[in-house]
Order: structure tokens, then sequence, then C-alpha cells
């Protein structure tokens, strides 16, 4: 395509799969363990196979991208591994929903079938997420694809589990744990949402055992009671001293329940007398294993009573709630009812109320796995972006609970556990074993359940490069350097991965973990399906490009800190991708001779101007400012300070100033250097924007060096990320070269604001405080004339303020700009007053809302800052007109 065929705006559906096609059939993302350069590796978050694409997910590997692109660039062998996660108990609830659709359920499938569809399903739709990361541009290795339920994956979680097992680190016990009804699973407190209810709080007596008397306890859960095996008191609690070793009757099951001393009790709650459950309840659980205490579950496991609720069995959980308190009332044992904020848990995935449940359930021993890992951070061989989260990593670790990892599905590592039916025998092993290792017996059943998503994803920066076995790329590639995750994930997998990998590797797993926020609507509401708010990233890639998509959440994104977002903020990425086309058009179109790719910023002494270097300064301090940037994973301010260089160092003004030199002869030594400097520092910016805008960038540097550079088209993903020459940093040069600047710019200010016709030259005076500047400005006259539409100008330490002039001071100077001939000096004069008025009301309007107290009592704080910034505006905007006002009157 010829440059003058070339679109008039950077469109990115002629760009983006023709360039990723080409990345792939050229191997850019492949990287090798048999390689003499350093190695980097990073290892994808696992998205869950049933996922599909949103904005977190865009934010979360365009960071990963950004990195490994760099890195790549900067001469590494860079591994980005990617994979998705089987997702337990996320698959199987999609799966049971649709086969409920289909009026089946999976019990009446029988599990061998529903794991087979469940693969099925996965084989379908599972690796949908990953074919949408491609199009946000992401550079991940895909021959390394890998799965948490793939061949090798579950060799290593079986490995794990034998070599935990024979350490002692894990055992079964009946304990009590989340358990969800509906999917009749336990789950881990990880993954149940708390909220508050309202809810009642129920006093019930219970008769003293041998007398009148009654005593009373207070109670969330009063279908519970049909499980209490003892009421508690606290021991320092004198009131009820006299009753400790008495018994209580039990309402309505008459079951004869001993009063105990526990300091667990807190004597302020109810009538500080609790009932104790401990097979419904952690803490009565633990006051149950205190004083030895019977524990009776009175549920199923689908949350209906079973047979220890006497007349209740078979009534669901609510309905015998219900049942329950009416009968009380009936019996006049219900003393009276309070109503109550009720703490409640939530299943993550069906929203059904979490049963505390007694249960057998698989641990894991998690203090001995705890210390090296929180040495590891500790010491900094592990490190947070921000710091504040190595706060949270601690707080967990220093307060770690045993893991429960069975759960009571199909979807999953099935448990390599056997029973023996004969003796008894607990059989562990990698291989479904023939015989019993006890009595040698061949009657064994394996564990019905499967083990907890993390705990094949706590093996994931391993596992994937080949453990157990001993591989090349867990070799070169194991530790990783960062990991990019969100702050939710923190305990639940980023410190289980730091204990696996010192148990298992004996290293930490990845350096540097870098927590992103949260991907909010522009009003700081966390988006979501539920509430509608959502963006769905393929459509911004549809109508704004993959680099929008990309440099926006980059630009909007300040580090460690939430994204606020609207459908239209992607329109900065857009035209930032459009304004790089068009500049890039431009220079092209201007350069005369060959330029080859490999362009470094050096030019010869003497053959440059004063904006030359200029730029060439900007640039360097550019480049080591942005690899600093990245350096400490400040993504926000890195691809800000690219922004800054390419919008205004480079377009608004470097390429204004040599316009006119663009215009002289092909062949004048002006014009060459000119071209030649604004090729390379083109050519770097594309170079340093690439991470970030793979596709624009690609396509520029085809159009820039095709046919050009001759041979095999040098992809911009290839060229080696640029260099800060030191040397040509220049602190006074750009210090003298902002003093021209601010002239320019308060000039433009003063025809604006006076509304100057923008073809009309204004003639110029400047007022300079010292001999200094007026030389700077004198030397630099052609650009104030040219870029400030200067007719005449006057710069001379003796000036005085001529009649109906527009003026603006700025350091060390003022500048005059006559009006008269210039505007219609009435005209403009009205124009003032009509504005004049029209923004002093809104400032009284703004005025009047502020010292509203009501609005000041019930508005929100954002609302409230945004009507004090809108007041200085408008206070800010009287004050300027006014004094252009001032200027035209004259006095
Ligand atoms: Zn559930
Ligand atoms: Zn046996």
């Amino acid at each position: 395509m010829r440059l003058n065929d070339l679109p008039k705006h950077y469109d990115p559906k002629l760009t983006e799969d023709k360039w990723y096609q080409f990345w792939l059939d050229k191997g850019f993302f492949r990287a090798e363990p048999k390689t003499t350069k350093k190695t980097f590796s990073v290892v994808i978050p696992p998205p869950n196979v049933t996922d599909v694409l949103h904005l977190g997910h865009a934010l979360n590997n365009t960071l990963q991208d950004i990195l490994i692109r760099w890195k790549r660039m900067q001469g590494y062998e860079a591994e980005w591994l990617p994979g998705t996660d089987h997702a337990g108990i996320a698959t199987q609830v999609i799966l049971e929903k649709s086969l409920a659709k289909q009026g089946t359920s999976k019990e009446k499938l029988g599990r061998d079938k529903f794991v087979q569809l469940a693969w099925e399903w996965k084989q379908k739709n599972g690796d949908a997420i990953l074919n949408q990361l491609k199009r946000i541009g992401c550079s991940c290795d895909w021959d390394r694809t890998r799965f948490t339920l793939d061949e090798g994956l579950s060799e290593a979680v079986l490995d794990v589990f034998v070599h935990l097992y024979n350490k002692g680190l894990i055992y079964r016990g009946k304990r009590i744990i989340n358990w969800c009804p509906r999917c009749q699973t336990s789950i881990s407190d990880d993954e149940t949402e708390r909220e508050e209810k309202d809810g009642s709080l129920w006093y019930i007596r219970y008769k003293l055992k041998g007398s009148d008397e009654y005593i009373s306890v207070a109670t969330t859960r009063p279908e519970t009671m049909l499980g209490d095996t003892a009421v508690a008191v606290n021991p320092d609690d004198k009131r009820f001293k006299k009753l400790l070793g008495k018994s209580a009757i039990l309402p309505i099951l008459d079951r004869e329940i001993k009063i105990v001393a526990d300091d667990f009790v807190d004597p302020e709650f109810g009538t500080g007398m609790v009932k104790v459950t401990p097979a419904h309840d952690p803490n009565d659980f633990e006051i149950g294993q205190r004083h030895n205490l019977e524990q009776i579950n009175v549920m199923n496991p689908d949350g209906s009573m079973n047979e220890n609720a006497g007349k209740f069995a078979g009534m669901d959980r609510y309905a015998c709630r219900q049942a329950l308190v009416a009968e009380l009332k009936k019996k006049k044992l219900l003393e009276k009812t309070e109503p109550y904020k009720v703490p409640v848990a939530l299943c993550y995935r069906c929203d059904t109320e979490i049963e505390p449940y007694l249960s057998e359930q698989w641990f894991v021993k998690m203090k001995p796995l705890a210390g090296p890992a929180t040495e590891a951070v500790k010491t900094g061989k592990v490190r947070f972006y921000p710091e504040r989260w190595a706060k949270t990593y601690m707080h967990w670790m220093e307060n770690i609970r045993d893991w429960c990892i069975s759960r009571q599905l199909w979807w999953g590592h099935r448990i390599p556990v056997w029973y023996c039916q004969d003796c008894d025998q607990v059989v562990v092993s990698k291989t479904a074993p023939t015989e019993c290792t006890k009595c040698k017996g061949n009657n064994l059943k394996q564990d019905e359940d499967v083990l907890d998503t993390w705990f094949s994803s706590w093996l994931w920066p391993f596992s994937t490069f080949g453990w157990p076995k001993k591989t090349p790329e867990l070799d070169r590639f194991y530790p990783t350097k960062a990991l990019f995750t969100a702050s939710e994930i923190i305990f639940l997998w980023v410190a289980r991965m730091v204990m696996a990998g010192y148990e298992f590797m004996g290293e930490e797993p990845f350096s540097d973990v870098y927590i992103h926020g949260t991907v909010r609507d522009e009003y700081g509401v966390k988006m979501s399906k539920s509430l509608g708010n959502g963006i769905d990233p393929l459509e911004i890639i549809d109508e704004y490009g993959a680099d929008a998509l990309r440099t926006t959440m980059m630009l909007v994104t300040p580090e460690g800190q939430d994204t606020l977002i609207a459908k239209r903020t992607f329109k900065v990425g857009q035209h930032f991708a459009n304004k790089l086309w068009n500049v890039s058009k431009f220079v092209m179109a201007n350069l005369s001779g060959e330029f080859a790719p490999q362009a470094e910023s050096r030019l010869e002494e003497g053959e440059t101007k004063l904006e030359d270097r200029w730029i060439l300064s900007r640039l360097n301090r550019t480049v080591s400012e942005v690899s600093d940037l990245m350096t400490n994973y400040r993504f926000n301010s890195a691809v800000k300070a690219l922004y800054d260089f390419i919008w205004h160092d480079f377009c608004d003004w470097y390429v204004e100033m040599i316009k006119p030199r663009l215009s002289l002869p092909e062949g004048d030594k002006d014009r060459q250097a000119a071209e030649k400097v604004a090729h390379l520092v083109l050519n770097h910016i594309l170079r340093l924007l690439h991470p970030f805008a793979p596709f624009v960038t690609e396509e520029i540097w085809n159009h820039l060096y095709f046919g050009r550079a001759g041979g095999e088209f040098p992809s911009v993903s290839s060229q080696k990320w640029p260099e800060c020459q030191k040397e040509l940093v220049d602190e006074d040069l750009e210090e003298t070269l902002n003093r021209v600047q601010d002239v320019v710019t308060s000039i433009r200010n003063i025809r604006s604001e006076m509304n100057v016709p923008p073809a009309k030259k204004a003639d110029v005076l400047i007022r300079v405080d010292n001999k200094a500047l007026q030389k700077i400005l004198e030397e630099n006259k052609n650009h104030i004339l040219n870029l400030g539409q200067v007719e005449d100008l006057t710069i001379d330490m003796k000036i005085s303020k001529p009649d109906h002039a527009a003026s603006a001071v700025i350091r060390e100077a003022e500048i005059f700009i006559p009006l008269e001939g210039l505007i219609d000096l009435e005209q403009e004069r009205m124009r003032l007053e009509k504005e004049i008025s029209r923004v002093t009301q809104l400032l009284e309007k703004t005025n009047r809302k502020l010292s509203n107290e009501d609005f000041l009592r019930r508005a929100p704080k954002e609302i409230i800052e945004k009507e004090k910034a809108r007041r200085q505006d408008y206070r800010t905007m009287v004050e300027k007109l006014n004094k252009n006002l001032e200027g035209i009157v004259g006095w």
C-alpha cells in the first residue's frame, strides 16, 4: 500500500488479525529452554473454563502482555505460559443447571457419564476465553497451554497428595465445615460471601432438671436446638455458679443436657447462657471437644432435617424453624423474640445460605507449610506491589487454619484414597491398588470425593513446566518472575503457591506479586452481570480496537488502585492511536531518503538545530523514565510519560517546529537534519509504545520500512528496546526551549480567549525582565512567529502596555497583543459581558448549593467534592473573563 492510500484514520479491523497471525507464524511468542539468552517467565493466572472475557481479565492480561513483550525486546527468552482451570464447583453448577433444564440430573446420568459430559463441555467451550485473550493481543506461548485436569497436572496433584499424606500433613477428620446444601459439598471460607441479614434472636426456655425453674438461652437458628448437647455459661459469671453440674431438659425432644462452664461464652450476649450444638456450629464444636460432648447432627446434606430431629424429620431447615418456633410458643417455652442482624455466609457459586455442618473431610495441616512462605515475604524474597498487600498476606499466614481439601463433587481430581471394605484399612496411592496393604483382600473402594480446585492451582508455577518430572523447562523457567493477580485471592492462591513452591521445589515460585485493583464503572460501582453495568471487552475491541482497550486501561488505572471506566473512556485510547497514525503518516510523507530500522539517536555535531537537540534530549529522558517505571511495575506512569512525550513534545511541538524546514528543497542540509531526527524519534516511539499498543505500532512500522530494509520484514516485536543515551539529555537546553514554549502558549491562549480568527496574524510585544531571556527569544524568533501566528514581534526590556491590548504574565516577561484591528472590540466587549453574566449565575448556583446544609448532609462526598471543584472553575473563569474585558475597554 502506498502512503497516499493509507486510511485517514487508523483502522484496527484492517490490522489486528493480520498481525496476530503474523506473530504466531513467526513464532515470536515461543520461548525455548535451550537458549543462550537470559530467561524470563510468567505464568497466567489460569482463568476458569467457565469464564468469558471481562474487563478484569483484560486488565490482568494486558499488564502481563506489556511486561512480557517488553522483556522480549530487552533480549530475554521470555516465556508466558497460558492455561485454564477446571473450576470444579463452578463448572459443575453450570452443568447441573443445564441438566435440570433438560429434565434430568447428574444422579440419573451417573458419575462416569457426568464426568464425560463435563469433558465434552470443556472441549467445546472451555478454551473460549483463551481465544478471546488473543484478541487483546496476548503474546502467550500457546504451544505450552495447560489445563489443571490434564494428564501432567493430574500426576502432579496425586504426587503431592501422597507426599503430604506420607509426611503426616494430610489427615482425615470430622470437623465443622461450610456446607452448601444446594451444591451439597463442603466449600472453603474464601468461597463464601459474608453478609448481614435481618433476622431474629429467639429466647427459649429450658427446664432445669428436678426443679420447676427454667433457664433461658438465646439463638438465631432455633432449629439447631434439636442437636443441643449442653448449655454453657462463662465460669466467671456469678449469676450461674449454682447451676454448674446440673442438667437441663431440652424442650420437645425431652433430652437431658449438661450445664457446663466455658470461657468462650460471652456473658453479655443474650441471657449469658448459650445452647451448645457441637454438630452445627464451629465454636460449639470446640466447646464440645473441651467438654467431651456428644455431636448430634440433625440435618441431611440437602438442608432438610434428619431422623435426629424427631417429628420435624424430613422438613426443610427453614420450614422446621417456623414449625419449631410455633410449637415453642404454644408450649409457652418462647420467652421473647428480638429483631437481630444475623451474619450469614452464602455459597459464592449459587447464593444458597451456608450451613456450618459436621462432616468427615480431608485436611492439609498448614502451619508447617506456612513457615518458609512467611519468611519469604519477611526477607523480601517475595515482594508485593503495592507493598501494602504484604500485610494482608502476613495476616493470613499468622492466622492460618487447616485447609479442607475434599469436595463432594464429581468434576475434579478424585482423591487417591481407597478404603478396605473388609478391615477398614486406608490405602493412599497414586495408582489404583490391587490389594489391601493390611489384609491383602481386594475389596477396596475409592473415596468418592474430589479435591478442591485450588489443590491443583497451587502447583501451577511448576506443574505446568512438567513437574514432578525433571524437565529443561522447569530448569530454565522456574522460578517465574512476576505474578499478576487480584487481592481477593492473595490467600486462596498466592500464599498457597508460595507454600507449595518451597515444599516441592525448595524455592519461591515468583519474586514479584503485582496486585491490581478491581474494574468499576465511572461511579465506582463494581461491574457485575446482575447490575448490568459491565462492559464487554470484545465490544470495545470491535468499536475502538485492541490497542485502544489496552492503552486506555493503562492510562486510567493508577498503580494498585481500582479502574474507574465508562464505555466512552475508551475514546482516549482510540484518539491516541489516531494521533500516532496521523503523525506517522506525516513524517513518512516527508522522508525523502531511505532509513533503516536500526536507528540509534546519534547525529553529527553541528548538523542539528535547537529543536532537534531538544526533542532528542526529551526522547532520551523519556526512555530512561519509562524503563525505570516499568522495572517497578508502574505501567500507568510509564504509559502516561509516553503519551505526553508523543502527543505534546513530538506532535504538538517538534513536528510543528520543523514544518518550515520540511518544505525546503530535498537535499537541503536543514531539511535533511529534520528528516533524520523525525525518523529517529518516530522509530523510538514505535519501539517504546509497542508493548502497550502492539497492533498500531506494528502496522506503522510495516509502512515505515516495507521495501526499504530489504529481505525479511523487520517486525517491531523483534526490535531492541531503546536505551537511554545520557549524553543527549540536556537540562539547560530543555529549559531554553521551555521559555519559547511559554511564550507561544501564552500568545495562543490570548488569541483563543479573545476570539481572534485563526487565520489572522497578530502583532506581539514582549516586555522581558532581563537580557538573557531577550537573547533566547530573539534567537528563536522564527518559532514564535510561526507557531504563534505573529505578524510583527517586538522584544525589549522597555515596553509599556499599549491601549486596548490583551496581556499575559509569564516567567520574567509580560506579553501584550494590541486588539484594535484584530477583532471587533465592541462586539467582543458584548460577548464578554454576556459570558461574565452567564458564568456568574452558574457560580451563584453552586454557591447556593454548597451553603445548603441539607445538600451537604445528604450528598455523597464525591458529589460535594465535584461541586467544590466546579465552584473553583467558575471563579477562575469569571476572573479571566474580567481581565479580558479590562484589556478591551482599556485603562
Ligand atoms: Zn452452592
Ligand atoms: Zn483390608
